[in-house]
């Protein structure tokens, strides 16, 4: 039996899938996926599963709303829907943002402020964000608005400290857009530096409200650390860390590498990068953002000489452009972290008939409950064996 009786919302919220299965058959259920979709390839080391599989996530989000009475409820959506079913505390969710939440569920009231209405387009407060630190303890709340104007902020901000002084940081964020993109494009920090920190594998990463950052930090270090184990660096290579997000993986890396070079597609990720290289004193990496195709792409024109990739692509995986251009370079490794076992097998399919055989596989678990499974594995370039 698993935890079902437990969430008084399962099976409305949609957030955890195998709630009704024990940890340990969550397990088994996601390293048997990933083995029948890429164990053809390489025999894939024990799943790394969570000690404590709860409360893991760092990055908290509840939406605003009224009940039938005019009660003001949050929580999360239903799946496919805007219906928001209620949730007080939640067994994935970072306990202390799900309090922060329900404090500010309870001062709206006194500070007449009333959840948006998404139908009749009243109300002022769509979304609470919360981003929490797990090495720092440094805790951010972004107040979702549906217009810049929020009447006695300072007010709010300081009846929320009284209640939570461990918040290091407040900011609202306006927005007006009619999809489903939580936050907006205008920001104001109410209180603190508008930025949270936090360390991962001894380096320390800005954590901005929109930036990418993984959501279980337990399981990135051990994810992280997998990838670098893998690449083996012996403190001479080139690396390209593409889909470099804030640059994490690349930094990390920088320590065993003589030169790390970076590429993303999101600027606000690149500018996080630079930021955090920065803070971290590490010299030897630099961030291009450039779509991770198109740039290899370039490097393969160039013929600029790289000796590992470690490449970290969204769901869809990498592209034609990306892989036809890493084969024309031949890096001697290649490490592949990724969220998608299906669109892992069908690049893995393409480089392992290009030359590259996949040497060692396994899957972290960081997203336990969840029907989501993260996988990493590497493979040398071994060349194509002859035609007889
Ligand atoms: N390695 C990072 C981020 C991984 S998430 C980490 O572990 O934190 C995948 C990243 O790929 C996101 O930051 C996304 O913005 C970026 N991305 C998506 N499509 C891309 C493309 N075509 N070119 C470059 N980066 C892309």
């Amino acid at each position: 039996m698993g935890e079902e009786k437990k969430c008084p919302a399962f099976g409305r919220c949609g957030g955890c899938q195998y709630l009704s299965k024990t940890y340990t058959e969550q397990l088994k259920i996601k390293e048997e996926y990933v083995r029948k979709l890429c164990g053809g390839f390489v025999k894939f080391q024990p799943i790394m599963g969570m000690d404590n599989p709860y409360h893991y996530r760092n990055k908290v989000h509840a939406a605003f709303g009224e009940d039938r009475k005019h009660g003001i409820i949050s929580g999360q959506y239903e799946e496919k829907t805007h219906r928001i079913v209620p949730i007080d505390s939640c067994l994935l969710e970072n306990q202390k943002a799900d309090e922060i939440i329900l404090t500010i569920r309870g001062l709206l009231k006194s500070f007449k402020i009333r959840p948006y209405n998404e139908d009749t387009g009243y109300g002022l407060l769509r979304h609470v964000l919360i981003r929490t630190g797990h090495v720092s303890g440094q805790i951010m709340v972004v107040l979702v608005l549906a217009s810049p104007i929020m009447p006695s902020k300072n007010n709010f901000v300081k009846a929320l400290l009284k209640v939570h002084p461990e918040i290091t940081t407040i900011v609202a964020n306006a927005n007006n857009r009619s999809d489903s993109m939580v936050l907006g494009d205008k920001e104001q920090i109410l209180y603190g530096k508008g930025y949270i920190e936090d360390t991962l594998c001894g380096k320390t990463f800005r954590i901005s409200p929109k930036s990418f950052y993984q959501v279980n930090p337990v399981q990135t270090e051990k994810l992280y650390n997998k990838a670098i184990e893998f690449a083996n660096l012996s403190g001479k290579e080139t690396v390209l860390d593409a889909y470099c997000g804030t640059g994490t993986i690349g930094m990390i890396a920088s320590e065993k590498a003589g030169k790390v070079i970076g590429v993303e597609l999101n600027p606000d990720a690149v500018r996080d990068a630079r930021n955090n290289a920065k803070h971290n004193n590490v010299k030897n990496i630099e961030f291009y953002q450039k779509d991770a195709g198109q740039f290899m792409v370039g490097l393969a024109e160039q013929k600029i000489p790289i000796d590992v990739v470690l490449m970290d692509p969204p769901r869809a995986g990498s592209d034609e452009a990306f892989l036809s251009s890493l084969v024309k370079l031949k890096p001697q490794k290649v490490i592949y972290v990724s969220c998608n076992p299906e669109t892992l097998a069908r690049d893995l399919k393409y480089l392992t008939k290009k030359g590259y055989q996949v040497k060692k596989g396994v899957c972290v678990d960081m997203f336990p409950w969840t029907n989501h499974v993260e996988s990493v594995v590497m493979m040398q370039f071994v060349g194509l064996s002859k035609p007889h």
